[in-house]
This record gives C-alpha cells, structure tokens and sequence, in this order.
C-alpha cells in the first residue's frame, strides 16, 4: 500500500551515501514529516539516547541505512568494529521501532550476506546454505543477524518489517578516502589524481578478475520506498542491476570517464574479495521495479559530483 506522505518518517544514517539518496528521494516525493540526526545528535550504538528518541518521535516508518559500512581493507582490518557497531546499532533501532509504534522498517544489509560461492546469478534463499568471504565475514554476520531480527519481530509481534540486500553502490555523498572507500570512488581518486599529477601509472588493487555488479544510489533510494509500498514478507530481497563486470573493465572505465591516458598496473598483494556476487533480480523485477541509471551514466555523473567537491574543498 502507498506510505503516508504525511506520516513521519525516519532515516538512520542520512549522512551516509544510502541515507543521504533516500532523504533526498522522500523530499522529492512530498513526504513532508522527515527525521534525521546526525551520529553526533543521537549515537545509535547507544541504546538508552535510540530508546529516548523513539519514545519521543515515534517514527511511523523508518528506513535503517544507518551502518559502519567500508571496503574489502576496512573490512578486513577492522573486523570487530564492523561486527560490534552494526551489531549495536541495528539492535537498537529495531527494539526501539518494535516498541514505539513503528509500523514500516526497512532495513538494508548487503549482498555479502551470501554464501562465497553462491550458484550465480545469487537468489535470495542461498542465505545461510554455504561458507561466507573471509574479507567481510565480521559484517555479514552483523548483516544475517540484522536480517534474522526482522524475521523474528515480525513472527513474534506481526509487524511489517522487511529487510533488503543491495549489490555494490555508488553515487554522490560516496565515501572516497584513499584507505576506506570501495572500489569505485577508490578508482575515481586515484585516477583524478593521476591525470592532474601527470603519472604514468596507476595501481588498481588485485588481479583485476573479481566481478562486482555497480547500482546508482538514486535507483536505489527508489527501490526503497517501492518495496516499503510493495513488498510485505521476512525474507531478504535484492537491489541490484542484474549485470557485473571484471574490475580491471571497470578501471579502464573509469580511466576513460575522468580523461586518464596512462597505464594501469594491478597490485596483487591487495586482496580480491569474493570472485563474484551477482544478484538474481527475479524477484524484484516481479515486484515491478528496475534500475534505470546505467553505468557509464551513473559514473560520469559521480565524476562531476567528485570535482565539484574537489574544488570546494570537502573531500
Ligand atoms: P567488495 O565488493 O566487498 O570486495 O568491496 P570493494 O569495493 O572494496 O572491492 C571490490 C574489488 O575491487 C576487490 O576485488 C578489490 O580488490 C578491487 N579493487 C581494486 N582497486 C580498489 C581500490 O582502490 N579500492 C577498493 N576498495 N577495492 C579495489
């Protein structure tokens, strides 16, 4: 059923690439009661400070983007926090939703919740059938727990939450630092920085072979309000594009977008990750949503968005 424009609404994690794109979608949407708070407000990892907001604001729907989220490095360095936090933070949130009158949750996990070697293109009951990548293992389970969560609320008090799993994003409000960001944002800085530099080379992490699948954060955000109108059910449902590429394509890519000429030189001593995490897109195809913003469209805009940052001086 279609949300309550006037309802109030809550996004966890508005400063984050995820939150950021669906605060700016339910603005466009005339949603006209929307909450935010930045982590330096209200910490979510806090449980008494998430309790207090709720049983204050009692957000009738809420959209959980709110996540200690990195790259394969990140990932693999800082495992505890990555467990902890998110652990922390969607534990919070979800109670506090239950308890004070949240009818419509949505919370976002991620495509590496499956199985490291999932049948592929990756269907969302693969959950829980296999061994996960050792890289990001911290996270998922975090993820998995988060996913498992929504399903028992919803057994336990009947309440309409539902969780979805989007493949690999990007867009504008990305995070691009050098060490923590993904891949693309990691590949649009280096490579900015090599053409202004004038360098010959350019390393790019690994061998080059790994496939990922790459959705714009605005079709995204789309896909967030279509399921919390669309989709009523406990089990996970993908976001994805339902098409991938090598990221030794995507480098030449996003060489070709920034106006980089030199060569690219892969590093194997950095990690590759899973070989490849393709979502299966039947069932939200079915739901009546697709992605609309193709790569080369999507990149070249997040390009522009980098540079605007880049001269003002804010990445
Ligand atoms: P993943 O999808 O969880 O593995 O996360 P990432 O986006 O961090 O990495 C995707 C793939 O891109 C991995 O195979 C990385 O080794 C590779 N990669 C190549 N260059 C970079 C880079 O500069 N940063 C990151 N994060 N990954 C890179």
């Amino acid at each position: 059923a279609p949300l309550s424009r006037s309802a109030r609404t809550y996004v966890a994690g508005h400063r984050g690439l995820v939150g950021g794109a669906v605060l700016r979608h339910l603005l466009a949407e005339g949603f006209s009661d929307v909450v935010t708070r930045t982590s330096g407000e209200l910490d979510l990892r806090d449980a008494a400070a998430v309790e207090h907001f709720f049983e204050v604001q009692r957000p009738a729907t809420v959209v959980l983007a709110a996540a200690k989220v990195g790259g394969i490095l990140a990932n693999s360095t800082y495992p505890a926090d990555f467990l902890s936090d998110n652990i922390r933070i969607q534990v919070n949130v979800l109670d506090a939703a239950a308890r004070h009158g949240t009818t419509k949750l949505l919370f976002l996990g991620s495509s590496c919740i499956y199985p490291k070697f999932a049948e592929q293109p990756i269907r969302e009951d693969s959950l829980l059938t296999g061994l996960l990548e050792p890289t990001n293992d911290a996270y998922a389970i975090a993820k998995i727990a988060g996913v498992l969560h929504v399903q028992a609320l919803r057994r336990q008090h009947g309440l309409h939450f539902i969780s979805a799993m989007p493949t690999n994003l990007y867009g504008p409000g990305d995070n691009f630092s050098p060490e923590g960001s993904h891949v693309l944002p990691g590949l649009i800085r280096r490579f900015e920085a090599a053409r202004l530099a004038g360098d010959p080379t350019v390393t790019v992490w690994g061998t080059g072979t790994p496939r990922r699948e790459f959705l714009h954060v605005d079709d995204l955000a789309r896909a967030c309000v279509h399921l919390l109108e669309h989709y009523d059910d406990g089990a996970p449902i993908n976001i994805g594009v339902g098409q991938d590429l090598p990221i030794a394509e995507l480098a030449q890519l996003v060489a070709d977008t920034v106006g980089y000429t030199g060569q690219l030189v892969f590093d194997t001593s950095k990690p590759d990750g899973t070989p490849r995490k393709l979502l299966d897109m039947g069932k939200i195809h079915d739901l009546g949503w697709r992605a609309e913003i193709g790569l080369a469209e999507g990149l070249a805009a997040t390009v522009d968005w980098y540079r605007e940052q880049l001269a003002a001086g804010t990445v």
